[in-house]
């Protein structure tokens, strides 16, 4: 596998707390200032009304959970898998899994997109004690929801495993020759994975796409040798955010976090799907040089994040 050695944890090795402020028994993993969640027009801010209209949905409060919740991790590598495995992989998956499959032009995007779902019927059909091909999914895009005139795209959006296996949450993400799957129980999980780009005509036209003004400055202070790798790390930060709230990544701005190197902070989240202050896990997922990755899980809960060993999926 590319990109070194960094992500290469055994399987069961748990690594927590490497970034983020992670207080046990507070269960604290990122907070949001209340000095900042409330808007300066006086309008109440997003991660407050989320507060009032999820707190019941969410379950008690930090004070009362302590138990860490744990995030099975695995990653997939595409130079690393034979045609044959390939093929069986894509043997697991469903009608529509098929079709979506057969849109893409890109055999290197087929690949992706067979070992991302073919990994995630394997995880969720093993937790769930099922056939992997016999998994479903619900799927759910809020934001088709929230538009008056939905386009009828047929089903698609954030995949929630139903049937036997529903209770069990998961999210994959893919970039370069990398795939990263996540999946935890009973609470929403975010997965992403950059590849580091080189960006050669710079990074402006991403840069207002991605960061607010803040975050923007934040990164024009760091020294140009740090300021790609810094990017993508709030990149990966924001959309596993986003992902596991189900809102969607195109709109990345919501979020605005605290700089790379600094402990990780959202400062705030102005969604209505965003989660209440406390109410969210954000960790940085070691992925090598050429890549970051991160998960984040809404929930007060201490995170911990266990990968787990991807040939033993594929066995
Ligand atoms: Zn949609």
């Amino acid at each position: 596998m590319p990109g070194g050695e960094g992500f290469h944890a055994p399987d069961g090795r748990a690594v927590c707390g490497r970034s983020g402020r992670y207080r046990p028994g507070g269960g604290v993993g990122v907070r949001v200032p209340p000095d900042r969640a409330p808007r300066k027009d006086g309008r109440a801010g997003a991660a407050a009304r989320a507060g009032a209209d999820l707190a019941g949905r969410w379950g008690p409060g930090h004070n009362g959970a302590v138990t860490p919740l744990t995030c099975d991790l695995w990653w997939g590598d595409i130079t690393a898998i034979t045609p044959d495995r390939l093929r069986d992989l894509y043997g697991l998956l469903d009608a529509d899994e098929r079709r979506r499959h057969a849109r893409f032009r890109m055999q290197a995007d087929k690949d992706r997109y067979a070992l991302a779902h073919g990994l995630a019927r394997l995880a969720v059909g093993r937790a769930a004690g099922i056939a992997p091909e016999s998994v479903a999914f619900d799927l759910r895009c809020i934001p088709c929801e929230r538009k008056a005139d939905p386009p009828d795209r047929g089903p698609h959006g954030k995949p929630r495993p139903s049937g036997p296996a529903e209770g069990l949450e998961i999210s994959f993400s893919h970039s370069g020759d990398r795939v990263l799957l996540a999946m935890a129980r009973g609470v929403a999980v975010g997965a992403d994975v950059e590849r580091v780009r080189q960006l050669h005509t710079g990074l402006d036209g991403l840069l207002d796409h991605a960061l607010t003004e803040g975050e923007r400055a934040d990164l024009a202070a760091l020294g140009p040798r740090d300021r790609e790798a810094a990017f993508f790390t709030y990149w990966s930060r924001k959309e596993a955010l986003l992902k596991a709230t189900g809102e969607g990544v195109g709109n990345l701005t919501a979020v605005a976090l605290s700089v790379p190197g600094a402990p990780i902070e959202v400062r705030s989240w102005d969604s209505p799907d965003a989660p209440p202050p406390g109410h969210v896990q954000l960790r940085d997922v070691p992925a090598g040089e050429d890549y970051r990755a991160a998960v984040a899980a809404l929930t007060p809960r201490p995170l911990e994040v266990v990968f787990r060993d991807t040939d033993d999926l594929l066995r």
